[in-house]
């Protein structure tokens, strides 16, 4: 048996199961709600920004690692190896990693002017961006779901760069979600800043929890469309859109 650091969470998860007190569990004291930056911090570890975004205490951060170790080894996992002894605490992090959309991105707001400067006449054809690759999260079994995201939109006064669209996909689709509610987002966004003449969305994507379980078609792909604006209203645009985007990815 290798000696691990007390508060490791191989050893927390140890302790928990010889029924021993163990300092992080289970209650919240105020010490606990303080934000205690100084150890967690450091060096980036175990996630500076993660523990930011919900003001998590160090404590927290050690009871999270602790629970995690005892799913994981409920599960089977060995958690004494050099492979896997951090493994609760990558976990935690990844977790963080892949759900950093709740933190927004500022950058995502620069638009541009176009030339047109009011007038319904002033529109400017479809624009289409895509295929955008994209993961996420599926809030029922918090497995990944990826695929291929494509914007198209029918440009009014403002205009927005390819960069800013990933960025869109990005902010949307690093959360726990389903693919219906990533797509409404995008297209909701996009009304909102850009005011366009219209707006479609079009998500193609493969569920792990689907796959991994053996509970669908292995190559099994979901499509999801979002309209708004001429979108909704003109089914030869839908097609134009569609007939672009199929196939591409
Ligand atoms: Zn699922």
């Amino acid at each position: 048996m290798p000696v691990v650091p007390l508060d490791s969470p191989q050893a927390q998860f140890a302790l928990l199961e010889a029924g021993a007190p163990v300092r992080t569990l289970p209650e919240e004291t105020e010490e606990m709600k303080e934000p205690d930056s100084g150890v967690v911090s450091e060096a980036g570890e175990p996630g500076a920004e993660a523990i930011a975004r919900h003001r998590l205490t160090a404590k927290q951060w050690t009871r999270f690692e602790a629970h995690a170790a005892e799913i994981f080894t409920a599960l089977g996992m060995d958690l004494s190896t050099p492979s896997t002894q951090d493994t609760p605490r990558r976990f935690i992090r990844a977790m963080y990693d892949s759900t950093r959309g709740y933190e927004g991105d500022s950058k995502v707001l620069t638009v541009f002017p176009t030339e047109c400067r009011g007038g319904a006449d002033c529109k400017i054809s479809q624009i289409i961006e895509g295929p955008i690759p994209f993961f996420a999260l599926c809030e029922h079994h918090v497995l990944p779901f990826h695929g291929m995201a494509h914007i198209a939109y029918i440009a009014h006064e403002h205009i927005v760069g390819l960069s800013k669209l990933t960025r869109l996909v990005h902010m949307y689709a690093r959360r726990f979600t389903v693919q219906e509610r990533i797509g409404q987002e995008m297209a909701d966004w996009m009304v909102e800043h850009l005011e366009p003449h219209g707006v479609a969305v079009h998500l193609e994507a493969a569920h792990l929890c689907t796959q991994m379980r053996g509970v669908h078609e292995e190559r099994s792909r979901t499509v999801v469309s979002s309209w708004r604006g001429a979108y909704e209203t003109d089914p030869a645009l839908r097609q134009e859109f569609l007939s672009r985007v199929s196939g591409q990815r």
